[in-house]
């Protein structure tokens, strides 16, 4: 539930409503703006009596939150979030561009296409170390080896990392080698993740599962920040739907709605929405035009060796050709990238 003070509220009664709401058991998330003074109450508010509150002359009103969404819910929060990332700031009136491969193959690999990438534009640095392919039998990730890589080759250029995490297993490696943890579509609901990620400080992606609702995806946005993380990045991908000419279908319609609901920033992955790579361009451009706070793009100097998701990989000089664009964009609807 959400409690309004009144302006003129005199702070000793402002304190001994926030000690009852805290006897009850109740956590409080504070929201101040120019004009007004919110006070976001979340936990088990659903037998409590929200009349009872107006015994407190401060109190001028008090509404109760419908959505099962409470940390994760603009009405929580009316500011966007914006999440420091070694000083890259995403969230707010910034647009941020992760690149690299989709899969870590070697260090001369991830350097050659860091190198490129870094140089036209993109400041975080992505790659897969572990990855959740549909058959065993493809390529499965180089493992801890892969993270190593990319934290030497994000080092090297000055690249903050993102790589995605499929279990508990491996947590202590990333929160050691990674800056943002990706946690991939198929493990969207991979609750006993989510609530580890949850103790965490360390930012987290969070992947829209290919069958997955905004609710859903907004309840696992929930699980991390309701365990204590509050830098949760939402990133769309596609989800699956009956159109066969795409891998998935990129839903555009959840940045303005996303971002109606919720504070937390929301990035747009177009290489696995789309999952050919003269998609990509026109899907990023649509995307920052529409308010995605960022783009997660796969980048290959030789996709059609790729050991994985090839087909969907730009080429550097195509990547430079969409950054050219995108800024011009990005301008366009009043956006630093
Ligand atoms: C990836 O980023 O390479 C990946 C596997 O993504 P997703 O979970 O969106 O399929
Ligand atoms: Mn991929």
């Amino acid at each position: 539930m959400i409690v309004k003070v009144k302006r003129t509220a005199d702070e000793l009664e402002v304190k001994q409503l926030l000690e009852h709401l805290e006897s009850k058991g109740f956590e409080i998330h504070t929201s101040f703006g120019d004009s007004y003074r919110v006070y976001g109450v979340v936990g088990d508010t659903a037998s409590f009596d929200i009349r009872s509150l107006y015994a407190f002359p401060c109190v001028e009103n008090v509404i109760r939150i419908q959505e099962p969404f409470k940390k994760v819910n603009r009405k929580i929060k009316s500011e966007d979030t914006i999440i420091d990332v070694k000083g890259i700031k995403i969230g707010g009136n910034n647009v941020v561009v992760m690149a690299g491969p989709c899969s870590v193959e070697s260090l001369e690999q991830v350097d050659i296409i860091a190198n490129e990438v870094k140089s036209m534009g993109a400041t975080i640095l992505r790659g897969g170390a572990f990855k959740p392919r549909t058959s065993p039998y493809a390529f499965q990730g180089m493992g801890i080896e892969g993270l190593q890589i990319l934290r030497e080759i994000g080092d090297k250029y000055n690249m903050p990392i993102v790589s995605e995490l499929m279990d508990t297993e491996h947590i202590d490696a990333f929160v050691k080698y990674v800056d943002i943890i990706q946690v991939g579509a198929r493990n969207m609901q991979n609750f006993a993740l989510l609530k580890e990620l949850g103790k965490l400080s360390t930012p987290i992606l969070l992947k829209r599962g290919f069958s997955n609702t905004i609710e859903e995806w907004l309840m696992s946005a929930e699980y991390i920040m309701s365990g204590g993380n509050d830098n949760v990045i939402l990133c769309e991908r596609g989800i699956r739907t009956f159109e066969p000419y795409t891998r998935n279908t990129l839903d555009i319609s959840t940045i303005p709605l996303v971002k109606k609901l919720s504070h937390l920033p929301v990035v747009i992955d177009p290489s696995h929405a789309a999952g050919k790579w003269d998609l990509v361009e026109s899907l990023s451009l649509a995307s920052i035009a529409g308010g995605a706070d960022g783009l997660i793009i796969e980048v290959h100097h030789e996709p059609e060796k790729a050991f994985s998701d090839g087909a969907q990989s730009l080429k550097p000089k195509k990547f430079k050709e969409l950054m050219l664009k995108a800024e011009a964009v990005a301008k366009a609807v009043g956006k630093n990238i």
